[in-house]
């Protein structure tokens, strides 16, 4: 037994305790009730203590705020058995008023903190979220709770304050809690424990209010929710999940969700909605609150919108460098690189300069996947792509992987001679002595980009059987080093049949 109950989790041995001490709270009447419920409350941030040094979050400082937060309102709770109990005082408001509307800045600051500590940059969205939920309850708050009862309280300026603080304090607890579901995400239990007790608290808060303003109760039926509302902030800081419970959430991608969809819809017609319960009820109408908050919640949705918009544009970005790009090497795929082929050639065509294209292909890099092992000639792509990318930087020239060990490099405005040269360079360059065999061909002037790379493979083939680790040039127009091909009238006399392996040239010079 004894090893059963070493056994249970400590936050649930809070609930079971502190669930306890609730019972027997409610089983109570006068001062004793009031006095066992003081306790739960003080043990709720006794709870938070203890779960930071059981624990040790990461960010400390968050959770000694919300312990702070829970001691005010077990003060609260004290002065008001004091006040209320023993003194017999019937006043408004009262000492206890200050113990309780402290204790909500330092739970916003302590939910604040976790959001930030998740999010550390800009998180406009869980911003702009945030905001459009709390001027939709904002205005509920204005119209249905505090307008009718800064009426009641007419002339009672400081208690007209403090029963406007009350409200104000819940919307900003709720936008609050709003920012650290968007930077958290509701993964952890700690969370949802955290969120639970705060939406619990807010719960009785508007309950308390409502019935306030519509019947002048006092509320003492709704103890029970805010005793479960501290029950469940200490069970949070005992739960092992709160110690990172500010990891971010992962990105959210341009997909909102439907449920924050849904809470966002339903925030931006609260405007409309109140204005409709006013005129249905008969209510005296807050049309100024109803201007000025549906134009914010427009600007609001607007600023989302737009939020989203950039989103997706930067995901479509990111997608059409993904599409051009090589996983492995980094270096342009083959689509971008017959892509930018043709934009070099029209370039040359243009300035009246060669252009020359290379298919590389390493020699004998299936034995040296054999030997070495399939990781090992990753790493070596990936390092050739490397080296000969910074040797071409700066240069204007193109190296991309073609697929598999093949790559192309294109050249404008250089000669077959110089092209030939540099391929010897490169060949230098790729790691561990590994050599390349390459065919190069020289633009004619006319002919398509695939007719090119089809004549420089059939050069490169031909690189193959002279023995590898060598370069040999397809036949072609002869070009002076440094000038461009010129196409014929009518672009006929330069135009050449595409050559395929099969039918490759036996020589190349
Ligand atoms: P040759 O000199 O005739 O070109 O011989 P080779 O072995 O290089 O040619 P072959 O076409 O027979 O084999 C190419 C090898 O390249 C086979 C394949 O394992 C290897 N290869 C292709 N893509 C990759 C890759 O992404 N990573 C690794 N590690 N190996 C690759
Ligand atoms: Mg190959
Ligand atoms: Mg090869």
């Amino acid at each position: 037994m004894i090893s059963r109950v070493r056994r249970l989790p400590l936050w649930i041995g809070y609930l079971l305790l502190a669930g306890l001490l609730t019972v027997a709270c409610l089983c109570l009447r006068g001062t004793a009730r009031d006095a066992v419920f003081a306790a739960v409350s003080a043990s709720s941030a006794a709870a938070i203590v203890l779960g930071v040094r059981v624990h040790r979050p990461v960010h400390p400082g968050a959770w000694w705020c919300m312990a702070a937060g829970m001691g005010c309102w077990a003060l609260g709770d004290v002065l008001y058995t004091l006040v209320y109990d023993v003194l017999g005082s019937r006043a408004y408001p009262a000492p206890p008023d200050v113990a309780y509307l402290l204790a909500y800045p330092l739970l916003a600051a302590s939910l604040l903190s976790l959001a930030r500590r998740a999010r550390p940059g800009q998180d406009l969205e869980g911003v702009i979220d945030a905001t459009i939920l709390s001027v939709g309850a904002g205005l509920l708050s204005w119209a249905f709770l505090l307008r009718p009862a800064l009426a009641e309280l007419e002339g009672d300026l400081l208690g007209g304050v403090v029963a406007a603080a009350y409200p104000v304090a819940d919307v900003t607890l709720l936008a609050v809690l709003v920012r650290l579901l968007s930077a958290t995400g509701a993964r952890s239990c700690a969370f949802r424990l955290l969120a639970a007790a705060a939406v619990t608290m807010l719960a009785a808060d508007v309950a308390y209010q409502v019935a306030y303003v519509a019947t002048g109760y006092d509320g003492t039926a709704l103890d029970p929710v805010w005793l479960v509302s501290y029950l469940l902030w200490g069970a949070a800081a005992l739960h092992p999940s709160m110690r990172r419970l500010s990891d971010p959430a992962p990105p959210e991608g341009a997909d909102v969700g439907v449920p924050r969809l849904l809470l966002l819809a339903g925030a931006s017609l609260l405007a409309p909605g109140t204005l409709a319960v006013q005129l249905l009820t008969g209510a005296p109408l807050s049309a100024w609150a109803v201007v000025l908050s549906s134009s914010v919640l427009f600007l609001l949705v607007v600023a989302r919108v737009w939020t989203l918009l950039r989103r997706v544009r930067e995901q479509a970005d990111q997608l059409a460098e993904l599409a051009r790009t090589d996983p492995l090497t980094g270096l342009a795929n083959r689509r971008r690189a017959t892509a930018e082929t043709e934009r070099l050639r029209d370039r040359a065509l243009a300035a009246g300069t060669p252009l020359v294209l290379a298919v590389l292909d390493l020699d004998r890099f299936k034995r040296f996947n054999d030997t070495f092992g399939h990781p090992a000639g990753d790493r070596l792509l990936a390092g050739a792509a490397r080296a000969w990318s910074d040797r071409l930087a700066g240069t204007g020239a193109l190296v991309a992987r073609w697929g598999g060990e093949e790559f192309v490099l294109v050249a404008e405005g250089l000669g077959p001679r110089h092209a030939e040269q540099l391929l010897a360079q490169l060949r230098g360059l790729v790691p561990q002595g590994q050599s390349f065999s390459a065919g190069l061909a020289v633009w004619d002037g006319a002919e398509e980009v695939d007719q090119l790379v089809a004549r420089a493979d059939a050069a490169l083939y031909e690189a193959k059987a002279a023995g590898r680790g060598c370069t040999r040039t397809a036949p072609g127009p002869a070009v002076p080093e440094g000038a461009a091909p010129r196409p014929a009238s009518g672009q006929s006399s330069w135009k050449r049949r595409p050559v395929t392996r099969s039918e490759a040239p036996t020589r190349s010079r």
